[in-house]
């Protein structure tokens, strides 16, 4: 897969990409990471790549010729490639669209600065348009490392055999059980001894169970979502029903 970064911050981005696990799928060339300096784009002495709003107001914003030439490009040289802006008025970014654009040959992320970026860029140069939460950043360079690092985790052989995507929080549509390392006791704190029991039917019941109720507990609009098998609502319901039983001192 190809990822571009169109950025006016390329070292913002640089150091990230290699590093760990999305390091490792770089030099694997699982993923082709490419940085693209905006600024590359922009003409005159001093290759400016903002201007101030029409209309007044405070703040600068990102002009639209050097974005329509680095994005003109990219599509120059791969029209499949899907163009998405990062904005704080995208969609909301989740695993599922994660899913969705680890299923893509090349997306290419577009990072604005300032107020943002001229509308007709918007309007007409882009395809998509993704936030990563209902807050606002300074700029799109670290919304786009989630992106990546987000989406790559999701390529085939980027992770090693030992991490599991398949039980993770948000894939199954709940959130993942809870995890123990030795010691077997920390702090006077033990490992619950269905772990230590070897019995994985036992170990895979209540692992089940854990992430049911941490999500009933944590996330229930997530369980909304999710049609429950009359097994797991029983799981559940045991659960909480140990829980509260514990709670009263029972
Ligand atoms: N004036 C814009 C508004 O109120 O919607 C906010 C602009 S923000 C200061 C500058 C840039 O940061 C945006 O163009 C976008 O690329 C990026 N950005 C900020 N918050 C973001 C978010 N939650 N998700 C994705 N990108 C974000």
């Amino acid at each position: 897969m190809i990822i571009d970064i169109l950025t006016i911050f390329p070292s913002m981005v640089a150091g990230p990409i290699t590093e760990s696990i999305i390091g490792k799928a770089v030099t694997r060339e699982l993923i082709d990471i490419r940085i693209i300096n905006i600024r590359d784009y922009a003409v005159g002495p001093h290759r400016t790549t903002d201007d101030r709003p029409f209309g007044g107001g405070s703040g600068m914003v990102m002009k639209p010729e050097p974005l329509m030439a680095a994005i003109g490009d990219v599509r120059k040289n791969d029209p499949a490639a899907r163009v998405i802006l990062l904005s704080p008025q995208g969609r909301l970014f989740d695993q599922g669209i994660a899913l969705e654009l680890s299923r893509l040959s090349h997306i290419c992320l577009v990072c604005g600065r300032y107020e943002g970026v001229d509308e007709r860029i918007r309007d007409h140069y882009v395809d998509d348009e993704i936030s990563i939460g209902d807050y606002v950043l300074t700029g799109g360079e670290l919304p786009a490392l989630v992106i990546v690092d987000a989406v790559a985790r999701l390529l085939p052989g980027v992770l090693g055999s030992n991490e599991s995507l398949t039980e993770e929080s948000f894939i199954t549509g709940l959130l993942e059980y809870p995890h123990y390392t030795r010691p077997e006791i920390f702090e006077n704190h033990r490992v619950p001894d269905i772990l230590l029991s070897g019995n994985h039917g036992a170990i895979r019941r209540w692992r089940r169970q854990q992430a049911l109720l941490r999500t009933w507990e944590r996330r229930p609009d997530l369980l909304k979502k999710n049609d429950l098998s009359l097994e797991d609502e029983e799981l559940l319901a045991e659960a909480v029903s140990t829980k509260e039983m514990r709670k009263a001192g029972n």
